[in-house]
């Protein structure tokens, strides 16, 4: 099965992308990761995608259709994917439509307000890649699961959080109607607990027989 998930930034797309390609067993395939790690090895895509990712704004279609495309040839992805913050503009999901079938779009819903705290609190393991909120921290600064010191992301920064809001609202916020025209979209709450977040896109999937 071929998935998108669409929703704001801090909406917890990532976080319910990798429950439910673990449950399904297939690939997440997510362009802001992919954008960080050729950003930490300064390729020449990470040195052109990362004065974009700084400021919270999206990196040219081009840059990021090339990267999908080269991603879906891989063998992994022959038994279906999910695709983490892919496609952003309405240009994006045209060109996407050329080279992939997608089966369901799963737009993870999460109100302003709500966003910016999360973004805002958010810190992340540089070194696993885990997630966590400094309201569940108690002052800890290193990574339950490996020991790293955690880091907030650069773009997770309060200015720039508001100016990735704007973008996905201007610029991403289009895509429920497209998806909804095509009769693929399907809304899910992203305010309700993790596992109940799960459960209900596992639902509408039809994978949680
Ligand atoms: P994310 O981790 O999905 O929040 O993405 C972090 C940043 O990477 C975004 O704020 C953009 O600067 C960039 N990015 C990720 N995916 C895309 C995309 N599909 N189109 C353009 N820029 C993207």
């Amino acid at each position: 099965m071929n998935v998108i998930f669409l929703g704001p930034p801090g909406a917890g797309k990532g976080t319910q992308a990798v429950r439910v390609c673990e449950r399904l067993g297939i690939p997440q395939i997510s362009t802001g990761d992919i954008l960080r790690a050729a950003m930490k090895a300064e390729t020449p895509v990470g040195l052109e995608a990362k004065s974009y990712v700084e400021k919270g704004l999206l990196v040219p279609d081009s840059v990021v259709i090339n990267i999908v495309r080269d991603r879906l040839q891989q063998d992994d992805c022959k038994n279906g994917y999910i695709l983490d913050g892919f496609p952003r503009t309405v240009a994006q999901a045209e060109a996407l439509s050329a080279f992939a079938d997608i089966q369901a779009v799963v737009d993870i819903e999460v109100a302003d307000d709500v966003l910016v705290n999360r973004l805002s609190g958010r810190r992340v393991c540089p070194a696993c890649g885990a997630t966590y909120h400094t309201a569940n921290l108690a002052g800890r600064e290193d990574c339950e699961k490996c020991g790293a010191k955690l880091i907030r992301r650069k773009d997770d920064e309060p200015e720039t959080v508001l100016s990735r809001l704007t973008v996905y609202h201007d610029q991403t916020a289009p895509l429920i109607a497209y998806y909804t025209e095509k009769g693929i979209l399907h809304a899910i709450d992203g305010t309700q607990p993790m596992e109940e977040c799960t459960k209900a896109v596992l639902a509408v999937l039809d994978a949680d027989k």
